[in-house]
């Protein structure tokens, strides 16, 4: 092996740069560094395994191109992580400092952490109502496909006035754990009590409980009880945790006589009416007689924009915390499970660029966020398991797709496990193009192109698609 011309390399760099932008170059080709050069194969590295699959997988063909302008005996980049070891004793001249994107600095998701209405309303507070966090609202609610149908109930509910028809009544949102029903039921409680001729009262089913046992207590069961019909939205989060056989025969008058009354009532739960089995049958058929609304699972696209949202709201507490692209990305891509883990990631990193006094890298975060990716990283997927499993949705033979018929019926799905290949798996695209009956690496990047754009435009093969993602995740 010939060690290259450093000035070669440097020509390769400022190519890249000029046709990436700054901003990109520097996200994400800042630290590479070229090990070395043979006749056909250019040898790069970077400091991290993310860096790695994220350039394989977007800008093999830039990368190539650039060296070809310079060497055109170049056919194949090969990029490789570099240990810890190497890296101590790289030069610190070759350390770019990341610059941080505009899209972060422009976030659109203007979460803020000043409480919109000052205090919460009086009858929530006399009522007893569950204390809301002043976070919550719409306005940092990031809204996407998995959430599009509770967001938009909601906020119907929560816009209503009283002399509008009660339109679902109740209207049931479940969904697994954070991913969003406690959020968007205090968004209803906030932008409801902002609107002052509207009573709405946030409980949590606990609330509920101790609140009948308190007022039973107290002897003024009945007080209670009108002041709870006085309310026009009911809100009742977690319903899940309602026990008792007395708390039940409590909820379902309350559930009843609101409903009858016109007034609107609004239930969150970890799963659908049907599998409360602590209630009886008739509560539960009454809360699944309204709208009932599942969230789904957080894609990448929405677990990004909610990180986004979430730097720029602990930017008012925290002037100067920047988190760089690749590294939301990071995290947008590894930590996969809900809203929470988000929301620790990035907490952590705050806290560690805080204690530490040093700038967010992806290294950083990489070694940060480690034990929220390894409980639930999803499970290894092996490219034979995405053709079978794509095989049969599509009613072809693997056989199909790895032939080399090109009859639309076969072509579309293989694109189809070409992309997940490469979304699923840390296989590069030669890789892939092997595994798929010898193909060409352009080949594979041509499928996944062309399935990215049809996923933006066409929303059926879009759940298609996140359908298979699951499938293969489980
Ligand atoms: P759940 O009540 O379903 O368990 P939460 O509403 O408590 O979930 O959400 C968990 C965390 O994730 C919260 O910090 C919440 O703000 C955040 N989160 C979930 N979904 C969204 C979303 N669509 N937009 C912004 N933040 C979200
Ligand atoms: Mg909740």
């Amino acid at each position: 092996m010939t060690t290259p011309g450093h000035d070669v390399w440097l020509r390769v760099k400022e190519r890249l740069r000029v046709e990436l932008g700054h901003d990109i170059y520097s996200s994400w080709f800042g630290r590479m560094e070229c090990d070395g050069v043979e006749p056909d194969t250019v040898k790069l590295s970077v400091p991290t395994r993310f860096l790695r699959s994220w350039i394989q997988s977007h800008y093999t063909e830039k990368l190539l191109g650039c060296w070809q302008a310079e060497l055109p005996t170049v056919s194949r980049i090969e990029v490789t992580m570099r240990s810890a070891v190497i890296r101590t004793t790289t030069s610190p001249k070759r350390a770019e400092a990341s610059v941080p994107t505009r899209e972060l600095r422009d976030g659109k998701h203007n979460g803020d952490l000043r409480s919109p209405l000052g205090p919460i309303s009086a009858v929530h507070d006399a009522l007893g109502g569950s204390p809301l966090d002043p976070r919550l609202t719409f306005e940092s609610f990031v809204v996407g496909r998995s959430n599009t149908l509770a967001h938009a109930a909601a906020k119907q509910v929560a816009q209503a006035s009283r002399a509008d028809p009660v339109m679902f009544n109740p209207l049931y949102i479940h969904s697994g754990v954070g991913l969003g029903k406690t959020h968007l039921l205090q968004s209803i409680a906030w932008a409801g009590n902002a609107a002052a001729e509207r009573k709405v009262l946030y409980l949590t089913a606990e609330r509920f409980m101790y609140g009948f046992v308190a007022a039973l207590r107290a002897q003024n069961a009945l007080a209670f009880k009108e002041a709870l019909r006085a309310i026009d939205v009911l809100v009742i989060d977690d319903l899940q945790f309602l026990q008792g056989k007395g708390t039940q025969v409590e909820f379902c008058h309350t559930l009843n006589a609101l409903i009858d009354a016109g007034r609107q009532v609004v239930v969150a739960a970890d799963r659908p009416p049907s599998d409360l089995e602590t209630l009886d049958e008739r509560v539960r058929s009454r809360l699944a007689g309204g709208l009932v609304v599942e969230i789904g699972p957080l894609g990448e696209d929405l677990r990004l924009e909610i990180l986004k949202a979430r730097v720029v709201t602990a930017r008012h507490l925290y002037p100067g915390f920047e988190v760089p692209a690749p590294v939301l990305l990071f995290i947008a891509k590894t930590v996969t499970h809900n809203g929470r883990d988000l929301e620790g990631a990035l907490n952590r990193l705050l806290a560690h660029s805080k204690l530490s006094g040093h700038p967010i890298t992806l290294e950083m975060a990489e070694r940060e966020v480690r034990d929220l990716i390894r409980p639930q990283e999803p499970r290894r997927v092996k490219i034979e398991e995405i053709q079978r499993v794509v095989a049969r949705q599509y009613n072809v033979s693997r056989a199909d797709l790895l032939s080399s018929r090109r009859t639309a019926n076969v072509v579309r799905p293989r694109q189809v496990a070409m992309y997940l290949a490469k979304t699923l798996t840390l296989r590069s695209l030669p890789e892939i193009g092997r595994r798929f009956g010898g193909r060409d690496h352009t080949t594979v990047l041509h499928a996944v192109r062309k399935i990215e754009n049809l996923v933006g435009n066409d929303t059926a093969l879009a759940e298609e698609i996140e359908a298979l993602k699951r499938q293969l995740q489980e």
